[in-house]
C-alpha cells in the first residue's frame, strides 16, 4: 500500500520498525535511517526477512533529508528522532511535497520549553502543498488525544473536566534511569507545572501539586501535576474544557536523584567549557546514564495511562475513565523494547497506517484529536494496545 521512510533508530524507532514490517500489505518498502546507521542496520538485522532498508542521515540537515527522500520516495516520514528534529524534517517535508508524522512535539535545543506554535505555523503551506502533517501521535501525545477526542464524539455531550494520568509502575533495578531519551525525559519533568483552568494557564512550582491516585490493577501511586504538550491543543480543540491536567507517577528515589541532578548543575542546557571544549551538561549525563532502549531486559511491571474525564450528556452530569495498561515484559518479548517504546511506537505505526489507508488524510497540519477516532481505536485493540473503559466512577480528582 505505501512507502514510509522512518527516522531515528531509538527505541521509539525499534517499536515502529518492528510493527511495521510485521503488516508487508500497509507498509510495502521500509526505510529507516538515522544518525547513526550500524544502529538502523542492527534493527534490521533482528527483524530480518529484508523488510528494512537503512540509511545514515542527520536529520538537523535539510538539504541531506531532501536527497534521502527524493532518493526513497516515500508516501510518508515519521519522525521519531528527537523533538530538535521536528522542523528540519518538516522542511524537506515540504520540499519534496511528502507528508509527515510525530510523536512529539519542537523544542528548541538552547530553550527547554516546547508549543506547537513553530509547528502550527506550517498549517498553510502544508496544504498548500497537498500534504499531511500528524503531529503528536505516540501515546502522550497521541492516544491520550484520541481517547478525549473518542470520549468526547461517543459518550459526551460537552465535556468539562479532563484529567490525564500516566504512571510507570515498572521497576528496571537500576538506581535511576529514564524510559526515553534522558535529554527530553529531564527538560519535561524538571520544568514548572502548568494546567488550564476558566480559560487560562495556571502555573505551580515543579512538582508542587501532587496526591495519591488509584491505577487499575496496580493501585495508589504518588502522581504529579506536571505540564505536558498535548494539552495546549486539546483546549484549542476542545473548548468546553473547564480545566485540563496532567498526572505522571514519580517514585521518592526518582526524585531524589532528580533533584540532586538540578542542584549539581547536571540538567543544564548550557554549554560550559570542559578540559578545552565545549560540552552541555545534559548531554554529557546521557551518555552516562543507562540507555533506555537497554532497560528492557530486567523490566517487571506495567504501564497505565488514560483518561480520566467529568463532562454532561443528555443533560446529566457522568464521569468515565479510559485507559491502557501495558506489560514491560510482554512488550520486550514482542520487540526488545520496553513498555514506554512500545506505547510510542504502538500509535506512531497505527497513524502510518490511518494515513496510508486514507482514514488520517487531508492536507494542513493536525494534532491526533483532530482526524476521526474510530478507526485508531479498533487498531490499538488489534495491534497490542487494548484500552478499557469505566463510567461513572470516582474519578478522584476535585
Ligand atoms: P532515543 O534517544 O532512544 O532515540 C532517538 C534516535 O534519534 C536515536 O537513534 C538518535 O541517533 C536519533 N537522532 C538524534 N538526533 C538525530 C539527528 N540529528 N539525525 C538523525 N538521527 C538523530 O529516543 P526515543 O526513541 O526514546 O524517543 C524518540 C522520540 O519519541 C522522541 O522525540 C521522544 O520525545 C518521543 N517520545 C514520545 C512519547 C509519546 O508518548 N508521545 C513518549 C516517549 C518518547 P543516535 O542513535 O545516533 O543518537
Amino acid at each position: 500500500m505505501g512507502k514510509v521512510l522512518i527516522i531515528g533508530a531509538g527505541g521509539v524507532g525499534t517499536v515502529v520498525a518492528h510493527k511495521m514490517a510485521a503488516l508487508p500489505e500497509v507498509f510495502t518498502d521500509i526505510m529507516l535511517a538515522s544518525r547513526t546507521k550500524s544502529k538502523c542496520d542492527a534493527i534490521a538485522r533482528k527483524i530480518g526477512g529484508n523488510r528494512i532498508k537503512t540509511a545514515q542521515v542527520d536529520a538537523d540537515n535539510v538539504p541531506q533529508l531532501v536527497e534521502l527522500i527524493r532518493t526513497f520516495k516515500p508516501d510518508l516520514v515519521v519522525n521519531v528522532a528527537l523533538p530538535y528534529q521536528d522542523l528540519t524534517i518538516m522542511d524537506a517535508c515540504l520540499e519534496t511535497e511528502t507528508s509527515y508524522l510525530d510523536t512529539a512535539n519542537y523544542e528548541p535545543k538552547n530553550e527547554a520549553k516546547f508549543e506547537y506554535k513553530w509547528q502550527w505555523a506550517y498549517q498553510n503551506r502544508f496544504k498548500e502543498a497537498g500534504i499531511t502533517a500528524i503531529l503528536g501521535c505516540g501515546f502522550d501525545p497521541g492516544v491520550t488525544s484520541v481517547f478525549t477526542a473518542y470520549a468526547a464524539k461517543h459518550h459526551f455531550d460537552e465535556i468539562h473536566y479532563l484529567d490525564i494520568v500516566d504512571c510507570n509502575a515498572g521497576e528496571h533495578g537500576k538506581a535511576f534511569a529514564t524510559n526515553f531519551n534522558p535529554e527530553i525525559n529531564i527538560r519535561e519533568v524538571t520544568q514548572r507545572g502548568k494546567y488550564w483552568e476558566d480559560g487560562q494557564w495556571k502555573e505551580t512550582a515543579p512538582h508542587e501539586i501532587h496526591k495519591p491516585l488509584n491505577y487499575p490493577n496496580i493501585g495508589p501511586k504518588e502522581s504529579y501535576l506536571i505540564y505536558h504538550e498535548e494539552l495546549e491543543s486539546l483546549v484549542k480543540n476542545f473548548p468546553t474544557l473547564k480545566r485540563a491536567r496532567f498526572w505522571m507517577t514519580f517514585g521518592q528515589e526518582y526524585l531524589t536523584h532528580l533533584r540532586v541532578i538540578q542542584n549539581i548543575g547536571m540538567a543544564g542546557i548550557e554549554p560550559i567549557m570542559y578540559e578545552g571544549r565545549e560540552i552541555v551538561p545534559i548531554q554529557f549525563l546521557k551518555a552516562v546514564l543507562p540507555n533506555p532502549g537497554d532497560l528492557g531486559e530486567n523490566y517487571k511491571g506495567e504501564t497505565s495511562i488514560g483518561c480520566r474525564i467529568r463532562g454532561k450528556k443528555d443533560g446529566k452530569e457522568k464521569t468515565y475513565y479510559i485507559y491502557n495498561n501495558c506489560s514491560h515484559e510482554v512488550a520486550y518479548q514482542e520487540t526488545g523494547t520496553q513498555a514506554v517504546s512500545y506505547t510510542t511506537g504502538v500509535p506512531a505505526m497505527i497513524g502510518a497506517m490511518m494515513y496510508l489507508q486514507g482514514l488520517w488524510k487531508k492536507p494542513g497540519v493536525f494534532n491526533v484529536e483532530e482526524f476521526n477516532p474510530d478507526p485508531f481505536m479498533e487498531a490499538l485493540n488489534q495491534y497490542g494496545l487494548p484500552w478499557h473503559e469505566l463510567h461513572n466512577v470516582d474519578l478522584e480528582m476535585d
